[in-house]
């Protein structure tokens, strides 16, 4: 069917209308000639004005509404002749569409949600067994070593790294799916972002020395208001990867304030001199599981998690965590966050 046309007099009755008009509206065209055009649709002064359309329900003799999409402009006779021209095109299948489509998403969204609430309850209840088995393995281990059951020992400790790493793999499941299913909470508390940093430098500091590498700081003392865990959480998965990306180099935390708007920002820098990363995997680098070379996974570890945790959680924060690296030329993380987040944020 085509467009609608219905003209209008200036006395509010229908002088002509088109074939379209007609069937559309279920009257014939002797019908409507006359016919107070108020009938059809109520026209307000607003719904003149727009040039690509507005939203209207023009009405069919049954007394169904039928949305349309209604444009109307002003017709110029001479001798006081003219009224307006409305023009109105059927919606009615297109909004089945959209709606259609909006049940979909929401319906997928609603799945997503429930996927990852299942998900977060599942690596708690995986971590209850965990802790047992590395409780106990921590015991055995005292008491081999207690007993010079050197082998037994060795063994021993195996079993530990394992349940570490599963430990770690299940905690990063267990945050992405916090974050995805609107559970994560942030916990605001004043610290001094200078102390938070020899925190994560203390932590990190064995891993460095493992590869030979220094880690160097420049970071003022500085009060902030946010989750001071989350944030430090964050820091350490940058250095934790600038760390196991650089062999006998530097890795270097410059922090600093910063304002922009009027606003209070703060920037933690994160660079070493390691391998640095493609330009063409940058991009996809914070998604969830994304990794430049698997094969260095075997050799580094890792989940394909942290970046993707980061992200999440400084934007949870209210900031964000970007990338600058050249291959060969090392990488910069920088994490920039508001100095004070809004108390007790819980994202849904
Ligand atoms: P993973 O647990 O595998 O380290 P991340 O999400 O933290 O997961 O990192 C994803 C990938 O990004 C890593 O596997 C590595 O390929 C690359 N990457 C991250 N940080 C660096 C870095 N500082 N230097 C080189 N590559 C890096």
């Amino acid at each position: 069917m085509g467009e609608s046309l219905i003209v209008v007099g200036r006395d509010g009755c229908i002088q002509t209308a088109n074939q379209a008009a007609s069937t559309l509206l279920g009257y014939s065209r002797e019908e409507l000639i006359g016919r107070p055009a108020a009938e059809i649709a109520e026209v307000l002064p607003q719904h003149l004005s727009s040039r690509e359309g507005v939203d209207l329900l023009y009405h069919h003799r049954s007394g169904a509404e039928i949305p349309v999409l209604f444009v109307a402009s002003e017709l110029r006779i001479a001798q006081g002749g003219g009224g307006m021209v409305w023009l109105a095109q059927d919606v009615t299948e297109r909004r089945r569409v959209q709606l259609e489509l909006l049940l979909a998403k929401e319906a997928a969204e609603q799945a997503s949600r429930a996927k990852s609430a299942f998900l977060a309850t599942m690596s708690h209840e995986l971590r209850t067994p965990l802790n047992a088995i590395l409780g106990f393995t921590q015991l055995m281990e005292a008491d081999a070593e207690d007993q010079g059951q050197e082998s037994l020992l060795a063994d021993l400790r195996k079993v530990h790294r394992s349940g570490d790493h599963l430990l770690a793999l299940i905690n990063d499941v267990l945050d992405i799916a916090r974050i995805d299913s609107g559970r994560m909470e942030l916990h605001p508390e004043e610290f001094d972002a200078a102390e938070m940093v020899q925190d994560v430098v203390a932590t990190m500091e064995p891993l460095a020395r493992k590869n030979g590498n220094r880690i160097r700081t420049a970071c003022p003392r500085m009060l902030l208001f946010t989750d001071r865990f989350r944030l430090q959480q964050s820091l350490v998965n940058l250095v934790g990867n600038a760390c196991k990306f650089t062999q006998g180099g530097t890795v270097a935390i410059e922090a600093r304030p910063e304002t922009a708007g009027g606003d209070s920002w703060y920037t933690f820098h994160v660079s070493d001199t390691g391998l640095g990363i493609p330009l063409e995997v940058q991009p996809k680098l914070f998604s969830e599981f994304t990794q430049v070379d698997s094969s260095a996974t075997r050799k580094f570890g890792g989940s394909g998690l942290g970046l993707a945790i980061t992200r999440r959680l400084c934007r949870l924060m209210g900031g964000d965590v970007t990338l600058r690296s050249e291959p060969g030329a090392g990488s910069t993380f920088t994490i920039r966050i508001p100095q004070a987040v809004e108390a007790c944020v819980t994202k849904g």
